[in-house]
């Protein structure tokens, strides 16, 4: 057994069950033995695998988004560029690259990281410093300084805690963590029902709320609208909100028990898209998509990028550029360019970003 799970033992010895997102939240992100603060999870010999991590790609076709969404907001002298979980810094340094081919767009950036893992700030850090970027790291959004500003996200939001209900004959009660007689973290119902909720639904039905997703979405589409600038959000997620659960921990590459060995197991929900969606206009931005993220790489020219690359390479990279290609965008139900969707937030006015011009807001 590990500290955090004797650490959480305690606390639910002492305060009683604890409320999921809580409990997610101390996994993850527990300053000492948190999920994230104590390790570099990504990659093959990691937990998972992540689209910057499968090709340079990703992160070049990113940064050309980015300079025309500079450019469609007036291309201001200074654009604050900013990265929300940066992981590894792959992203974030494929992305610079490509930027530089925008010269006026690449001098006018200043580059902010938002990141809670010191394990991943430190690769971050190295990643960009070998690139000669200069950067500032921030432990949460509140920090970042005012002006116009370009915030990208992948894979973030799937990591923001989320609360879950369970309707009963009471009513909506929420689901808590709390110990069995052994010790083992099991799931338990709060003993009041949550009077203001009075949505419909089977006995049983379970209803996730990812309020920490909407306020963070709510924050970056207020300052959008008030400075500004555009977001492009990439998630495992959904584009109608439904019933249902999706917490899940991964472990090695396996599915395992989000309750199992806490903190060594990474926990992620699917992104509800619908629901940032409405935070975000409510704060008085456009939202396009969700798309497909195949459909958004597509539209972005991945293939025309992929035959570039494959020009200068060996027969074997220039298979392996297909083979990423193809992870990236493939449509079967079970691949990346179906599970993972695409927004994007933008100050009230524009027009649709690049790869967004068949929807509308
Ligand atoms: N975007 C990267 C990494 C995705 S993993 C990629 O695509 O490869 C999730 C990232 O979000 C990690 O960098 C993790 O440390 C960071 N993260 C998760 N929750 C966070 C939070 N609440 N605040 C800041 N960073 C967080």
């Amino acid at each position: 057994m590990n500290a955090l799970a004797d650490l959480l033992r305690e606390m639910i010895a002492s305060d009683g069950p604890m409320p999921l997102d809580r409990y997610m939240g101390l996994c993850l992100g527990h300053p000492v033995q948190g999920y994230y603060v104590t390790r570099d999870p990504l990659g093959a010999a990691g937990d998972f695998i992540t689209s910057p991590e499968i090709s340079q790609m990703f992160g070049e076709l990113l940064g050309l988004w980015c300079a025309e969404q500079w450019h469609a907001i007036g291309s201001p002298h200074r654009l604050r560029l900013v990265e929300l979980g940066p992981g590894r810094g792959t992203l974030m340094s494929d992305l610079l690259r490509a930027a530089r081919v925008v010269p006026e767009f690449f001098n006018s950036l200043d580059v902010h990281l938002v990141e809670m893992s010191p394990v991943l700030m430190k690769l971050q850090q190295e990643r960009l410093a070998s690139s000669g970027i200069q950067a500032t790291w921030h432990r949460e959004i509140a920090t970042l300084p005012e002006g116009p500003a370009i915030f990208i996200a992948n894979e973030f939001f799937d990591a923001l805690p989320v609360r879950h209900y369970v309707q009963t004959p009471v009513g909506w009660r929420e689901r808590l963590v709390g110990t069995d007689p052994q010790g083992r973290f099991v799931f338990t119902l709060a003993n009041e029902p949550e009077r203001a909720m009075t949505r419909p639904a089977a006995q049983g039905t379970v209803l996730e709320l990812a309020l920490t997703s909407q306020q963070v979405m709510g924050e970056i589409a207020s300052r959008l609208t008030r400075q500004g600038g555009a977001a492009l959000i990439i998630d495992y997620g959904y584009g109608k909100t439904a019933f249902g659960e999706t917490l899940q921990a991964i472990k090695a590459h396996q599915f395992v028990s989000p309750l199992e060995d806490p903190g060594e197991a990474d926990l992620t929900v699917h992104v509800d898209f619908a629901a940032l969606k409405t935070s975000a206009q409510a704060a008085g931005a456009l939202v396009f998509g969700p798309l497909t993220q195949g459909d958004f790489l597509n539209r972005l020219g991945i293939h025309q990028r992929a035959a570039s690359l494959s020009r200068n390479a060996t027969e074997q990279q220039a298979q392996n550029i297909q083979i990423a290609c193809d992870r990236l965008t493939a449509t079967g139900e079970r691949e990346m360019g179906t599970l993972f969707k695409v927004i994007a937030v933008t100050q009230p006015g524009l027009a649709a970003p690049a790869g967004f011009e068949e929807d509308q807001p």
